[in-house]
């Protein structure tokens, strides 16, 4: 861990850069949404990060519903051969309640 910023080697470090963990001093700090930042690149580089895991959260959340809604009509689907089974027995004769 550099103890120095890395544009001003005689100035102590005094935070480090959200994004790319670069040792800034505190002129190079740039303040977003509470987070420190080295440049404005980094600063546009964490809002995508967080946009695409907020995107990935999102896309996994549907995907549990999806697959939640899939077992649900397996399940049903199920009962209902078990049923229909069921129902064939008793009407054979095979099992009787
Ligand atoms: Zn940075
Ligand atoms: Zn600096």
């Amino acid at each position: 861990m550099s103890k120095v910023c890395l544009n001003h080697p005689d100035s102590p470090a005094t935070d480090r850069c959200t994004a790319c963990f670069k040792p800034l001093c505190d002129d190079c700090v740039l303040l977003h949404e509470g987070h420190s930042f080295c440049s404005e690149e980094c600063i546009s580089q964490s809002v995508r990060t967080t946009e695409n895991i907020n995107q990935f959260k999102l896309a996994e959340k549907r995907s549990n519903f999806k697959r939640f809604i899939a077992r649900l009509f397996k399940f049903i689907i199920f009962i209902g051969i078990l049923a229909g089974v069921v129902y064939f027995l008793m009407k054979k004769g095979v099992i009787k309640f």
